[in-house]
C-alpha cells in the first residue's frame, strides 16, 4: 500500500518520505523509532540536566511577548516555572502555541534546558498536558529529515496502526522459531516498537525485530555465498581423532576438542569448509589445525599451512612435526631461505604427493609450488595476509577446505561482520596451568625501580622484552627505540646482553636477532612492535611497554601474550606519562583482565567501532534495528538458525520459507547476486 493512501501525505511529503526510504505503509512501519521520550518521570525545573534533552514539568505563568523578530520569524515567549526555579519558554513560528499554553496550567516540556541555575530556558520544546502524558507515557522519537519531523511521523504511524496495518504484515518467522526463542509475533512487535506501554514492551519488541533482521542478514549472506552449490574437490570420510589425541603429551582442552570437531564435520561435508578459528594468544590453535591436517592425510589429501614470517613457519613446522610425525604424516618446511637442490627436491615431493603437509611463508604461494592433491589450506595470523593471497593459495586446488586462524581477539559480532562469509570456531579456554601475567601500569618515575626488577629477573635466568613505539625521534617527546636502546636500556642494564629490533632491519637481520633472543644469547630485546606475533620464547617472563597510551588495549594484550609461555610467573609493565582519566581507566582495565575477548570488547566500547571498520566498508546492507556490535548473541543464534534453514532448504524455495526469503531479499535489495 502506497504511503500516499495515508491522510496528510501529499506529493511533496511523499517525496520527502522517499528520502527516508519510506515508499509504502510497510516501509513506514519498518521505520523504527531511534529512541523514546519518557514523559512519565519529569524533572523539576532546577533539576534538569544541562544540554541534554529531558522532560521538565512546569506551570505556565504568562505569555511575556509575541511578535516578529529579525528574519520575519514569529517569536512567542512565556514565563513559567515551579517552586525550584523559573523557566523561559521560547517558540519560533508557532502561531498556535499561545492558544495551547494556558496561564496557570501545568504542562510537561521536552527539550534541552539551557540558561542559568535560577532561570532556565527552553527553545521550541515539545509539550504535552499531564493527561496526555499519562495516556501515552512513552513517545517514539524517529530519525528525521528536513520537512519530516518526528511528531509528523508519529502521527502517520498512529494512523497506519489504527487502520490495522500491523496485522496485515506478513509473519516471516516460522512458528517453530517464534516458539523456540519465545519471540513476539510480528504484529504485536511492530505495534509495541512504535507505541509501547512501558520499556519492557520495547525490549520484547526489539528482541523480536532484531532477531528477524539478523536472521534475514545471515540468510542473505548464506544465499549469496551459494552454500550447497560448489562441491568441494576434496571429499573426505569422517576420521576418528582418538589416536590423534592419544599421541599428544597433554590432554586437549574442551575448546580444542570442540573446534576440532567443528572442523572435521565441515571437512566431511560435500561443500568446502570456510572457517575462522579464533583464539587468544596461547590458546593452542596450532593443535586444532593439526587435527584437520591429520584428517586430510588420513583421506590421502595434502595440506598447506601459511605463516607470516620465516621464524613462525619454522616454529610451526617443528611443533607440527612433533605431533604429526609419529602418526605418519610427512611434514615439510618451505620458506624463502630454502633454495637450490633442497628446494627442487621439496617441490618434486609436493607434486608427487610425497609430503602430506607443507608449512611455509608466502613462498608457498609462488607458481612452482604445485600439489598432487591439496585438500586443506590453513592460514595462520590471517590479518597479516590479504584476501587475495588467501584465495591464491586456495586456487592451488579444486575447492579445498580452508581454515584461517587469528589471535586478534575480535568479538564474534565484529568477526561476523568482517568475515561475513566465514563460519567461526572459538577457543575460549586456555590450556590448564597458565598463570595470568601480572600487569602493572606506572609512570616514567618508576623506570629506575623497574629496571632494578628486570636485573634481578635476568640474574634468575629470565629474559625480557622492552617495547617502544617508534624508530626515529618524532615530533613528540616519545623515546625513539634506537635512542632508548643507547641512552636508557643499555646504561640501566649494565652487564646484560641487550638486542635491538625494529622494522628498518632487513628480514634476515630480524630473524637473526630473534633467533639470538630465542636461543638465550640475548637477555633483553628492545623492540618496536615488530616483535613477532606467535613466537614462543618460554624463558621470556617480562615485557615492558613504553608509551602504553599509544596502543589499543587489544594490541597491548597481544604484546603481553609474548610472555608467560614457559610456566611460572610473568610480568607486564605499562609505562605512560600521559595519563588522562580515560587512559588510566583503559590501562587499569588491562591490569585486571586477562580475557582477550573482554578486552577487545572494552576497547571497542571505549573507542567506538569506527576505528575498526569505518562506515559499511564491508558491503553489508544497512540494518534498521539490529546493531552488530551490541547484539552479538542474537547474531550468533541467527547464524545457527540460518545454517539449519539453508541446510534443509538451500534456496529457501519451500512455501513456508517464502517470507524469510522475501525478508532477506528486501534487506539485500539491489544485490542482484541474490536473485
Ligand atoms: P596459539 O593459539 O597462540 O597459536 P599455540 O598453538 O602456539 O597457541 O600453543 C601455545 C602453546 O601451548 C604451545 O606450546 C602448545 O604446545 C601448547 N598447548 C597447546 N594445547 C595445549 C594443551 N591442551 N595443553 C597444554 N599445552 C598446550
Ligand atoms: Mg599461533
Amino acid at each position: 500500500m502506497d504511503i500516499r493512501y495515508l491522510k496528510g501525505v501529499g506529493e511533496k511529503r511523499a517525496a520527502l518520505l522517499e528520502k527516508l526510504g519510506i515508499g509504502t505503509v510497510d516501509d513506514l512501519l519498518a521505520f523504527y523509532p531511534r529512541d523514546y521520550v519518557d514523559w512519565s518521570t519529569p524533572y523539576p525545573v532546577a533539576g534538569a540536566p544541562y544540554d541534554t534533552r529531558c522532560v521538565i514539568q512546569a506551570t505556565v505563568y504568562a505569555l511575556a511577548s509575541s511578535g516578529r523578530v529579525r528574519g520575519g520569524r514569529l517569536m512567542s515567549r512565556f514565563t513559567a516555572g515551579d517552586d525550584t526555579a523559573s523557566l523561559i519558554l521560547t517558540y519560533f513560528n508557532n502561531p498556535y502555541i499561545s492558544k495551547k499554553l494556558q496561564p496557570g496550567q501545568t504542562y510537561l516540556f521536552y527539550g534541552k534546558a539551557a540558561g542559568s541555575m535560577a532561570q532556565r530556558e527552553m527553545v521550541n520544546p515539545a509539550v504535552l498536558t499531564c493527561t496526555q502524558a499519562q495516556a501515552a507515557p512513552l513517545a517514539p522519537v524517529y530519525p528525521q529529515t528536513e520537512g519530516v519531523n518526528s511528531a509528523y511521523l508519529a502521527r502517520l504511524v498512529r494512523q497506519a496502526l489504527d487502520g490495522g496495518a500491523a496485522a496485515r504484515l506478513p509473519e516471516p518467522l516460522p512458528p517453530a522459531l517464534l516458539q523456540k526463542y519465545r519471540l513476539w509475533g510480528k504484529a504485536q512487535a511492530v505495534q509495541a516498537i512504535h507505541f509501547p506501554r512501558d520499556m519492557e514492551e520495547v525490549r520484547q519488541a526489539r528482541r523480536r525485530l532484531i532477531f528477524e533482521e539478523l536472521l534475514a542478514l545471515q540468510l542473505g549472506l548464506g544465499l549469496l555465498r551459494g552454500r550447497g552449490k560448489a562441491l568441494t574437490g576434496a571429499p573426505m570420510r569422517p576420521v576418528d581423532l582418538a589416536a590423534f589425541w592419544a599421541a599428544l603429551p597433554f590432554a586437549p582442552t574442551g575448546a580444542q576438542r570442540r573446534a576440532a570437531g567443528e572442523i572435521l564435520a565441515d571437512m566431511a561435508g560435500k561443500t568446502p569448509m570456510n572457517r575462522l578459528l579464533q583464539g587468544d594468544v596461547g590458546s593452542g590453535k596450532t593443535l586444532v589445525a593439526a587435527a584437520g591436517v591429520y584428517m586430510a592425510a588420513r583421506n590421502g589429501y595434502q595440506s598447506v599451512l601459511m605463516a607470516p614470517t620465516e621464524l613462525l613457519a619454522a616454529q610451526h613446522a617443528e611443533s607440527l612435526q612433533k605431533v604429526l610425525g609419529p602418526l605418519g604424516v610427512r611434514v615439510a618446511l618451505l620458506t624463502g631461505s630454502v633454495k637450490g637442490a633442497a628446494k627442487k627436491a621439496l617441490l618434486a615431493a609436493l607434486a608427487a604427493g610425497e609430503a602430506d603437509l607443507v608449512v611455509g611463508t608466502h613462498a608457498v604461494l609462488s607458481r612452482p609450488v604445485q600439489f598432487k592433491n591439496l585438500g586443506f589450506v590453513v592460514t595462520d595470523e590471517q590479518h597479516r595476509f590479504g584476501v587475495r593471497q588467501r584465495s591464491q593459495l586456495s586456487a592451488k586446488a579444486d575447492h579445498p577446505h580452508t581454515l584461517v586462524m587469528s589471535a586478534t581477539p575480535i568479538p564474534r559480532t565484529l568477526a561476523l561482520l568482517m568475515f561475513g562469509d566465514l563460519d567461526i570456531s572459538v577457543l575460549d579456554e586456555l590450556p590448564p596451568g597458565r598463570t595470568p601475567v601480572k600487569t602493572y601500569a606506572v609512570t616514567g618515575k618508576k623506570r629506575a625501580d623497574l629496571y632494578g626488577f628486570l636485573r634481578t629477573q635476568i640474574a634468575a635466568g629470565h629474559q625480557a622484552y622492552i617495547v617502544c613505539p617508534v624508530i626515529d625521534e618524532g615530533e613528540t617527546d616519545m623515546l625513539a627505540v634506537t635512542t632508548y636502546y643507547e641512552e636508557v636500556a643499555r646504561p640501566l642494564l649494565p652487564g646484560c646482553r641487550v638486542g635491538l629490533m625494529h622494522g628498518r632491519l632487513k628480514a634476515a637481520e630480524k630473524t637473526a636477532v630473534m633467533e639470538d633472543f630465542r636461543a638465550g644469547k640475548l637477555d633483553v630485546l628492545v623492540s618496536t612492535t615488530v616483535i613477532e606475533v606467535g613466537v614462543d620464547v618460554p624463558s621470556a617472563n617480562c615485557i615492558v611497554i613504553e608509551n602504553a597510551e599509544r596502543y589499543g588495549l587489544s594490541a597491548l594484550h597481544q604484546l603481553r601474550g609474548r610472555v608467560g609461555r614457559g610456566g611460572g610467573q610473568a610480568y607486564c609493565v605499562l609505562i605512560s606519562d600521559h595519563v588522562t582519566d580515560a587512559v588510566r581507566q583503559r590501562l587499569r582495565f588491562l591490569c585486571h583482565t586477562v580475557d582477550g575477548f573482554e578486552i577487545a570488547k572494552f576497547d571497542l566500547e571505549t573507542r567506538g567501532p569506527g576505528d575498526f571498520f569505518g562506515s559499511r566498508q564491508h558491503g553489508l546492507p544497512r540494518l534498521h534495528i539490529a546493531d552488530l556490535m551490541a547484539d552479538g548473541r542474537t547474531l550468533y543464534a541467527a547464524q545457527q538458525e540460518a545454517q539449519a534453514l539453508l541446510a534443509a532448504d538451500p534456496g529457501l524455495a519451500a512455501p513456508e520459507h517464502a517470507g524469510l526469503r522475501a525478508a532477506a531479499e528486501k534487506l539485500f535489495e539491489g544485490d542482484t547476486a541474490l536473485n
